[in-house]
């Protein structure tokens, strides 16, 4: 697994560019030396790539088309946000599949369209509460990775898988190290199983409520690659905290405490 990592800020509907400013101030003055980035709205990038591009802090946008051109009135193409110098793109996260309908058939090929134009993919898996209350937790995340996984095949590992269960999602509530070590555990077995990559080759995020409180003890999990932050990735204090909680998880000291069986050591 790479050992450096990865905090993802999701800005959603929110900020302005005197936010994206005001981020790449404090991300100049003040770094941790870990690997972020904020997934600002399409309309930001190009203060996001002026004001970023100095700095350590990178960038991206919350979806892309399935489409590259064309009719398609509305659309964002992967290849017109990677002229922005854009690095990542969100896809299929749940506010998207929930109030959108976007589907996984959908969600595999804008994954497709951002590899092509050389932007990396974060694909937001996750159930809802009535399905983790009715244990169908296993058959949601295996359905929403199988299609994903049979078409990518080899471009597998050039994809970074984000956990996001949805009752974690803006409740203030994340879901415990615990359960977070088992379902990513299940997620890695998935994608080896089906796809063929060995343990560790995708990056598997967990998102959901995530804040500077509990960013250590999440990120000290050996089996969590980083974060995907929504609310508290708009406060720059509370994500450069974040970021700080995932430079000081980042190997190879924490690999050294987690084989110690330390795994609150930060
Ligand atoms: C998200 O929507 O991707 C997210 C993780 O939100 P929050 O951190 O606010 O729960």
């Amino acid at each position: 697994m790479t050992a450096a990592k990865l905090v993802i800020g999701n800005w959603k509907l929110n900020g302005e560019v005197a936010r994206v400013r005001a981020f790449a101030q404090r991300a100049a003055r003040d770094w941790p030396g870990c690997e972020a980035a904020l997934c600002v709205p399409h309309t930001m990038l190009a203060a996001a790539q002026a004001a970023f591009g100095a700095t350590p802090l990178r960038w991206g946008a919350q979806d892309c088309s399935a489409e590259d051109e064309g009719a398609f009135t509305g659309e964002v193409s992967a290849r017109m946000i990677r002229e922005f110098g854009a690095r990542y793109v969100l896809v299929g996260h749940s506010e998207r599949r929930t109030a959108l309908g976007e589907t996984d058939g959908q969600i595999v090929a804008k994954v497709q369209r951002a590899l092509a134009a050389g932007l990396t993919p974060i694909v937001c898996i996750g159930e809802k509460a009535e399905e983790r209350d009715g244990e169908q937790t296993a058959m949601v995340l295996r359905r929403q990775l199988l299609q994903l996984v049979r078409a990518l095949q080899g471009g597998l590992a050039s994809v970074v898988v984000a956990y996001e269960p949805v009752w974690a999602i803006g409740s203030g509530d994340a879901a415990t190290p615990g359960m977070i070590d088992h379902t990513l555990g299940f997620i890695a077995d998935t994608l080896a199983f089906h796809g063929g990559v060995s343990a560790g080759a995708v990056r598997i995020l967990y998102g959901g409520s995530v804040h500077p409180r509990n960013a250590g003890a999440i990120l000290s999990r050996k089996s969590v690659a980083g974060v995907l932050v929504g609310g508290a990735s708009l406060v720059p204090d509370d994500f450069i905290e974040i970021c700080k909680a995932a430079a000081r998880c980042s190997a190879p000291r924490h690999e050294i405490h987690i084989q110690q069986g330390s795994v609150s050591a930060q």
